[in-house]
């Protein structure tokens, strides 16, 4: 199976709430930005009205590699609330 079919398999039961926060004011630092291009699901992206980086949560596989990437330390990372977050499928 296609790697994309199979995370379309994924669930995602969705808090209110962001479980990653972008200090901007630190992250505003960054150059190198990996968090763009480190995301298997490719949920961070630039602003183009303010230029500060944006995370899409709710897509958020919770593999924590942003958090380790990130250089600057600019993420407050932690698991969604139980019962919220990403239900794998098939593995
Ligand atoms: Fe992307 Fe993984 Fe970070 Fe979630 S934890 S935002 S899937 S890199």
């Amino acid at each position: 199976m296609d790697p994309a079919d199979k995370l379309s398999l994924d669930v995602f039961r969705n808090d209110q709430e962001s479980h990653i926060i972008i200090r901007q004011e630190i992250c505003s630092t960054c150059e190198l930005k990996p968090c763009l291009s480190i995301c298997p699901a490719g949920l961070y992206s630039v602003s183009e009205e303010t230029g500060e980086i944006l995370i899409e949560y709710t897509g958020c596989l919770e593999c924590g590699s942003c958090r380790i990437a990130c250089p600057s330390g600019a993420l407050e990372w932690h698991y969604p609330r139980g019962g919220f977050g990403v239900q794998y499928r098939y593995g």
